[in-house]
């Protein structure tokens, strides 16, 4: 198909996300020299900035990778083979970061929960409580569940482990909640907070960053898996760029730009933001399901729903997979699919990072149009809806 004309790609994806014009000019220059001064000041405007994202005065290491790299640069660093995690089951991004800690030799137990509701605080007391030899060296969560558009109560887990007295540490995955919605990692005792630079933070894929408690820098200490380019060891004695191998300069140009923006709009106004765009998605889906045979909201558990990603599943006998090509392809606009076993049964709306209200209502009004066009019945009066929540707030 001839695409002239047909304006640009219209993404709402969760993850990658837009990327800000002005995210793109800062990185349209030449080189620096990664030793230089000019650039040392950017990088550490960026690693001051990002702490200030993550609310942290701790530590950070930054990676040339995808999040998938900084989930593997927390196992590798705070563990030794054998050793037993405790993950809390949210859905596809739990599961695949449980893989990975198999994968790396690691005792992984599952604390399990129905996907569209999610782990009870109570629960976890429970099994930390039961752990009398403490064997559970870690607590992993995932804050935004990306697959199913449910945001765990990071801090009631914190109190959970607290009541229970047990001293594992406490990764939190924050990939999809960072710049999204409210984190705070110092104040909610996280050890280590992995993020990503393609979704709240707006810059192109490719880096990624923990952000480490000295309670966790110092468990890396002894810790005994097998690690080189992830080591923080290591990393650190790299002063100043603290980073292994060539330090991807035009990705700090983006970061420096995003964080500025960011800075500016502020964190509380950027979380209002995405809550109001999230509540109007919201809004529309009730409508598109009012009749009982539309796309309904995966998530069940009213006080999780996310405000970065929002997840629908299918009436029975429609397929998503269908529904979200006919997006695409016709329309243009880039939708998340259904991942892992929710393949074909769920579609996702990523409201998350460089959005407002005319890019949204455009969105939902389009995901009528291919609810239309694919013959899957929903409730008319979706846009109304989400126009409705937005007016007068
Ligand atoms: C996107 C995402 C990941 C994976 O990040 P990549 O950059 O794709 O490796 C992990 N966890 C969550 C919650 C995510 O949303």
């Amino acid at each position: 198909m001839n695409r002239n004309g047909r304006g640009r790609q219209f993404f709402f994806n969760p993850g990658p996300t837009n990327i800000p014009d002005r995210v793109l000019r800062a990185m349209d220059r030449a080189t620096l020299d990664f030793l230089s001064e000019e650039f040392l000041e950017i990088h550490s405007a960026c690693h001051e900035g990002l702490k200030r994202v993550l609310k942290t005065r701790q530590h950070l290491f930054v990676y040339a990778a995808t999040g998938h790299g900084a989930w593997e640069a927390g196992l590798v660093n705070l563990f030794s083979p054998g050793e037993r995690l405790l993950i809390l089951e949210s859905g596809y991004f739990s599961e695949d970061w449980a893989l990975m800690a198999r994968r790396l030799g690691l005792d992984v137990e599952v604390l399990k929960a129905d996907w569209r509701v999610g782990v009870a605080p109570a629960d976890l007391e429970q099994r930390l409580v039961a752990d009398k030899g403490h064997a559970i060296r870690a607590v992993l969560v995932v804050h935004n569940e990306t697959a199913t558009g449910l945001a765990n109560p990071v801090a009631e887990f914190r109190h959970a482990i607290d009541r229970a007295g047990h001293p594992a540490l406490y990764l939190v995955d924050t990939i999809s909640s960072l710049g999204c919605f409210d984190f705070r990692m110092d104040e909610w005792g996280v050890d280590v907070a992995v993020g990503g630079s393609q979704k709240g933070l707006m810059i192109p894929t490719g880096l990624s960053f923990s952000g480490v408690s000295e309670k966790a820098l110092a468990a890396s200490r002894t810790a005994k898996l097998p690690r080189h380019y992830w080591d923080w060891e290591m990393m650190q004695a790299r002063a100043p760029q603290r980073f292994c191998g060539t330090t991807p300069v035009h990705l700090f140009f983006g970061l420096a730009e995003s964080l500025r923006m960011i800075e500016e709009e502020g964190l509380d106004a950027i979380f209002r933001r995405h809550a109001r765009l999230a509540r109007a998605t919201r809004e529309a889906a009730r409508v598109w399901h009012a009749n009982g045979s539309g796309p309904e909201l995966f998530c069940r558990a009213p006080q999780r729903l996310s405000d970065s990603v929002t997840a629908l599943i299918m009436p029975e006998g429609h397929d998503a997979e269908t529904f979200r090509r006919t997006a695409i392809n016709r329309f243009n606009l880039s939708l998340g699919g259904g991942l892992g076993p929710l393949l074909g049964r769920v579609f996702r709306i990523g409201h998350m990072g460089e959005l407002n209200e005319p890019m949204l209502l455009g969105a939902l009004a389009t995901v009528e149009l291919a609810l239309k066009e694919s013959n899957v019945p929903h409730g008319p009066g979706g846009v109304e809806a989400a126009i409705a929540a937005l007016a007068n707030r």
